[in-house]
Formats: structure tokens, sequence, C-alpha cells
């Protein structure tokens, strides 16, 4: 039973804690599988939004192309300018994202620009950085510049530059495109991000050119040192990472793609929370369900526990209710069969003992004595020395007759009041008498002492009388009736001994 329970108990925590495991496992790697299909999400339009970008810069390097390779060999005079100028007006046209071109000279003046004080008002575009970058680079290939505020347009433009060399090989100019931001940000804010994702445009170099949502001061951010830039964005040409953003401080997961022909990088990043949305509502229904079928399945198990415990108390409680009643009737068989006074038999075993022993005596063919004891003068005894002395006194006797008898099978009782008897089966007459004899020298050897009796010390008066074989059958009556005549006999001739 005990096992029962410890079996009960072992299997309702063997299936908590599996059912446990199990769905934590389960919400964990449902939650890997999101993050890893948004990762592909994202990086597939990373990729995407890299191939808009280098069509853009393509269109662009195309152009720049074309007009340095035109001025390098016609010349960059005047009439030359003004064709080009023609030129890229009709291009601007056709190219949406191009919001003009510019050139430059050797020293750094403007000659010209397609739209009036598109890049600059007036002067030296010497301190710009793709003038400093083409004239220090022998390089022929684009250079994408951070972005400047346009103060034609007023809006910030990104520049698309290559440089220019004269028929020597010589630094000749920067021929300048200025594409404007939100030709990105109009593709980037069509997709769908959520409301804390993010799409951005930025140099290989770490210099934000366009992000989406659109924040002023983000413009041109150089994020080159960020420890998130040179952990995750240097040496990889593609990829995924989850980071904190050093802009607004937000988790998000980015995927970003760098262009195999220019100097970019595009990034998607989707807030975490927001993308972990539809799958953190999943584990809470799939974690709640669970959670309630245990705590039913646990409250169910309890009670099926305490109920077995129940029952093993119950059954405890019975085995020792049922000790305690053997117990009590053990008992009460002694009380029935025991006299409270003297220890002896009482009266009802004595009758018992003698009708079994007289059946045995017939069946067997042996004899049966029955020895009466009568205390004398004892009713003198009790009032010379109370009551109490008296009951002593009947102990006393008692045990002396419990001692002196030798034989199993003997039985001393109390016959009644002051009366003892001894059933000595398998003995004659003759032995009875000795049996007698020794017994009352023995009281008398007690040296109680009686000054009411004439003896002066307790004695007592013995009757005994015998049956032999058959007729000791039902003789039980007989056999009282004779050893009681004997005592009469014994006290009228004097007391203190014994006769048949
Ligand atoms: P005798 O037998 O010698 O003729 O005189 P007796 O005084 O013994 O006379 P009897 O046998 O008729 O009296 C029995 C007395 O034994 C009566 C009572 O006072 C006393 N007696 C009987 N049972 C008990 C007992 O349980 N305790 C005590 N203390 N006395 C008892
Ligand atoms: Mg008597
Ligand atoms: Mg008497």
């Amino acid at each position: 039973m005990k096992r029962d329970v410890r079996l009960a108990t072992f299997l309702l925590w063997a299936v908590v804690i599996s059912v446990s495991a199990a769905t934590a496992w389960q919400v964990w790697s449902a939650r890997k599988r999101t993050l890893a299909e948004i990762d592909t999400n994202n990086l597939n339009l990373a990729k995407a939004l890299n191939t808009y970008a280098e069509g853009i810069f393509s269109q662009s390097a195309m152009l720049l192309l074309g007009v340095s390779e035109r001025l390098e060999t016609e010349g960059a005079g005047p009439q030359n300018l003004r064709r080009v100028q023609l030129l890229v007006g009709r291009q601007e046209q056709l190219l949406n994202q191009l919001d003009g071109l510019c050139i430059v000279d050797a020293r750094g003046d403007w000659v010209m620009q397609s739209t009036a004080n598109l890049l600059a008002v007036a002067g030296s575009a010497e301190r710009a950085a793709y003038f400093v970058h083409h004239r220090d680079n022998p390089s022929r290939e684009v250079f994408i510049g951070s972005p400047v505020r346009s103060p034609s347009a007023g809006a910030w433009v990104i520049t698309v530059s290559r440089r220019m060399e004269d028929r020597s090989g010589k630094f000749a100019g920067v021929v300048v495109a200025a594409l404007g931001i939100e030709n990105f940000l109009r593709p980037f804010g069509a997709i769908d991000i959520g409301s804390s994702g993010a799409i951005s445009l930025a140099t290989t170099g770490g210099q934000l050119l366009v992000r989406y949502p659109y924040r002023e001061q983000d413009v041109g951010r150089d994020f080159s040192r960020s420890p998130n830039f040179l952990r995750h964005y240097a040496d990889t040409a593609s990829g995924t990472a989850s980071f904190r953003s050093t802009l607004d401080g937000m988790q998000r997961l980015y995927a970003f793609r760098k262009s195999d022909h220019y100097p970019v990088v595009t990034t998607v990043a989707l807030g975490r929370d927001d993308a972990l949305l539809a799958w953190r509502h999943q584990a809470l229904l799939t974690l709640g369900v669970v959670a309630a079928l245990l705590a039913a399945m646990a409250a169910g198990g309890r009670r099926l526990v305490v109920n077995i415990k129940r029952r093993i108390s119950a059954e405890a409680s019975l085995l020792a209710a049922r000790e305690d009643l053997l117990k009590a009737n053990r008992r009460l068989e002694l009380l029935a069969a025991e006299d409270q006074l003297t220890g002896l038999a009482n009266r009802r075993s004595f009758d018992e003992a003698l009708t079994l022993e007289c059946r045995r005596a017939a069946r067997e063919g042996t004899a049966v004595s029955l020895l009466l004891f009568d205390l004398d003068y004892f009713k003198r005894f009790n009032d010379t020395y109370g009551h109490v002395a008296g009951d002593q006194c009947l102990k006393a006797v008692s045990a002396v007759l419990s001692n002196g008898v030798k034989r199993p099978g003997d039985l001393v009782a109390r016959y009644g009041g002051e009366e003892l008897a001894v059933i000595l089966p398998n003995t004659d007459l003759q032995g009875a008498r000795s049996v007698a004899d020794l017994l009352l020298e023995r009281i008398r050897a007690l040296n109680i002492p009686h000054r009411a009796s004439p003896h002066g010390r307790v004695t007592s008066t013995v009757g005994a009388a015998s049956l032999q074989g058959a007729r000791a059958q039902e003789g039980e009556r007989q056999l009282v009736e004779a050893a009681d005549l004997a005592l009469y006999k014994a006290k009228e001739s004097g007391r203190d001994r014994a006769m048949t």
C-alpha cells in the first residue's frame, strides 16, 4: 500500500515533469524556428533592396561614365559643357532618381550644375569629400559620398561621383550626380516592416545614407566605430544578427547584404518583440492549456494519493482496533475463568473442568478425586482481624494449594466463600488423601495466628471423594456431594483434618 502511494506520486511527478519539459522544448523550438524564418525573409528582402539600390547606382555610374568620357575626349570647353548640360537635362527626365549633375574642375571650382545651386551656391567644392577622394585617389570607380543637403532642392541628396583625367592621366576634375534620398525612402516605405522595423542603406565604411523610418538626425550618421558594426558588418558580405540599435536603443533582428559592385550595404531590421508577437500568442496559449491540464491532473493525482493514504490509515486503525478487541476478549476470557481475589480458577471453570475430568476418567478407566477445603472458624477470623486480613489469609492459603499440587492436570479452584477445591485427575482416594494431608500440613505451616480458634492458627478441614472408571461418567454431582459429606464429617470430628 505504501508502495502504491510512492508509485502513484512518482508517476504523477514523472508525467508533470515530462509534459512540462516537452512543452517548454516545443515552445522554445517554435521560437527558434520563427526567428530562423524571420532571418530568411529579412535576408531575402535585404538582397532584393540591395539589387534595387545597385540598379540606381549603376544607372548613375553609366551617366557619369558617359559625361566624363565625353569631356575627357572632347575637352571641357564652354560649348561642350552646354551640350552636356542639355544632355543631362534630357537624362534627368528619364532617370527619376537623378536630381541633377555637376562638374567641378581640378581646382575645385564649379564649372557646370544641371540645376542651379544644386550642390553649391557658389565657390569652391574643394572641401567636399568626393573632391578630396578623387583628387587623391587615381581609381576610376564611382565614389558614393555621405549625404549632403542640396541648397536648391532643400532636401538631402546622395552624391555619386567619378574622377576625370586629362590626356596625361592627371586629375582633371570630378563629375557628381546627386540622388535624392526620397528615391530610396519611397520603396523602403512601401514594405511592411511593422511599427518598430527599419530599412537602411549605408556605405560599407559605416556611414548611414538613408534610413526608413526617416529621421533627419540619422542622415549621414557615422557608426563605423560602433561595436555592432564592427562585430557584424565589417567582414561579411551578408548575414543576420540580433542586437540593440545604437540609433534608438531597440532590440532588432537584422539582415544585411553588401553590394558586389558598390561600397554600400542594405539592412532590413524587424523589432524583435514585433517579430515574435505571433509566436508569443501561440506560446502563451500552449502554456496556458498545458498548465491547466497539468493542474487538473495534479489535483486529481493528489486526491488519489490522499485517498490511498486515507485507506491505508483506515486499514491500520482497523487492524489496531481488531488487536485491541482480541486483547480485550482474551482478558474477558481470563476474567470469566479466574477468581479475582485469589487468582485461582473460579467456580465456572471448576464446573467445566470437573465435567471434563469425569468424562476423561470414564473414557480412560482411571480414577478422579476431589478435595473440598473449608477454612476453620473463618467467620471468627474475620470478626477478630477484619475482612481485609481475612482476604489476605484466603490468598495465602490459595497460594499454598496452587503451589502444593504438582501434576499439570491438577486444578485448584475457589469453590465459593472460603471454600477451595482441588480436582486431582488420575488419582485414587488414597492418593487424594495423601495430597490432602500434605496440603493441610502446609496450611498449618503458614502459621497464620488465629486466636479465636482452638488451634491457635489458621487451619482447614478437607473432605475428599473419588470416582473410578465408568462410575465417573456424569458423576460430578455425586463427587461433590460425597466430598461435601466427608467435609461435614471432618468438621464434626474436630476440624483441621481430612476425611473421605
Ligand atoms: P467452620 O467452617 O469452621 O464451621 O466455621 P466458619 O466460621 O468458617 O463457618 P462458615 O464456613 O459457615 O463461614 C464462612 C465464613 O467465611 C463466612 C464469612 O465470614 C467468611 N468468608 C467467606 N468468604 C469470604 C471472603 O471472601 N473473604 C473473607 N474475608 N471472608 C469470607
Ligand atoms: Mg464454609
Ligand atoms: Mg469454614
